[in-house]
């Protein structure tokens, strides 16, 4: 057993005030996580607050645990959010592996006198953290949990230490940050973690129905209007985009959730080993990018575009209009030609 392991055994063999926080726009891996930690943690007889520094999606909502989420932004869970960070003995950090993740959340979080533990999987991290469960290998945080859970209760069974509500938080985690186990940080361990997670019989079809098979009509006519009007592929490239409006976001009634995951659809163009999607919503431009192979979408979005995350998925931000943006993404793919001509 690693040093981390033994330390938080020892730490968590007596009661503690602790808060578990994860990044903006949690995503079902932030929220599955956290929330997974969280029930295990309490389970342990641990006090326990998971805050999201802000609100989550529709397709998440039915996630066991969420009604004890409190969202920082929100008026009325900010002073809440103040009082149990200030009294927490530690603060888990899940997800994410800089502080600029949490948004306005940051800074109360840096400032928190409590010590702090990072469970994550990203790329480049700050070194805020008393403890680190981290691992870039890990194909999901709610895989590290999963492992983390079963390293620091040796000899137990898996029924004996992870229910059926916790099983479907970590799985619809691992679920939606392998693109339902076909990206390539697809790996034995994955598959040998939900293996283990199944025998808790928890039921995993339901799972991948409530997040992927759940959407309103709307959102399935808002692709039909992007996939018709709004993708552009360019050849030469091997790049596929699209940008979308805050215009066209209102017409359409599109809610943040119902954007997600609508990048990878460029993915699916032949030849194509790029995809990106401009989103301007409240007069900030949310850019994603994803990439298959060799071609790391992570040094292009954090060189251009304040941002980061992995090899093969990440997004960015941008304070210009969005016609500049576009007109910067489009200005700096000749630099990135050879690596793009060069993916398998
Ligand atoms: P998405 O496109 O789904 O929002 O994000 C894809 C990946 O990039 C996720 O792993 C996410 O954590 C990371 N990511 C998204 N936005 C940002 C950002 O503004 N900064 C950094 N460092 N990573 C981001
Ligand atoms: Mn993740």
């Amino acid at each position: 057993m690693n040093q981390t392991v033994e330390e938080l055994i020892t730490f968590f063999s007596t009661p503690q005030n602790i808060v578990i926080t994860m990044h903006r726009d949690p995503d079902a891996d932030a929220l599955g996580s956290s929330l997974g930690w969280a029930s295990y943690l309490i389970q342990k007889g641990h006090a326990v607050t998971v805050i999201s520094p802000t609100d989550y999606t529709a397709n998440l909502a039915w996630l066991p645990g969420i009604e004890q989420v409190l969202i920082y932004e929100r008026a009325g869970d900010q002073r809440i959010c103040k009082t149990k960070i200030e009294e927490a003995s530690l603060i888990c950090c899940l997800d994410f592996s800089v502080l600029s993740r949490l948004k306005d959340l940051g800074k109360v979080v840096q400032d928190a006198k409590a010590d702090k533990m990072m469970i994550d999987h990203h790329l480049e991290p700050e070194h805020f953290a008393k403890w680190m469960i981290w691992d870039t290998y890990a194909a999901a945080t709610a895989q590290l949990v999963y492992s983390l859970i079963r390293e620091m209760e040796p000899g137990a069974a898996v029924t004996d230490v992870i229910n059926k509500s916790m099983a479907e938080c970590l799985y619809a985690g691992i679920m939606t940050d392998t693109g339902s186990f076909r990206h390539a940080n697809v790996t034995p361990e994955v598959h040998l973690a939900v293996a283990d997670l199944m025998l808790t019989g928890f039921d995993a079809s339901r799972v991948h129905r409530l997040i992927y098979d759940n959407a309103p009509l709307s959102r399935l006519q808002f692709l039909g209007y992007v996939l018709s009007q709004k993708l552009i592929v360019i050849p030469e490239f091997r790049t596929a985009y699209m940008v979308l409006t805050e215009a066209e976001l209102i017409r359409y009634n599109s809610s943040p959730g119902e954007t997600e995951g609508i990048v990878n659809y460029g993915l699916q163009v032949e030849n194509v080993v790029m995809s990106a999607l401009f989103i301007e919503r409240k007069g900030e431009i949310k850019i994603s990018f994803r990439s298959v192979g060799g071609f790391s979408v992570r040094d292009l979005a954090s060189s251009h575009f304040s941002g980061g995350g992995h090899k093969n998925a990440s997004g960015g931000r941008s304070e210009q209009s969005i016609k500049e943006t576009v007109d910067r993404f489009l200005s700096v793919l000749p630099s990135y030609r050879e690596a793009l001509l060069s993916v398998d």
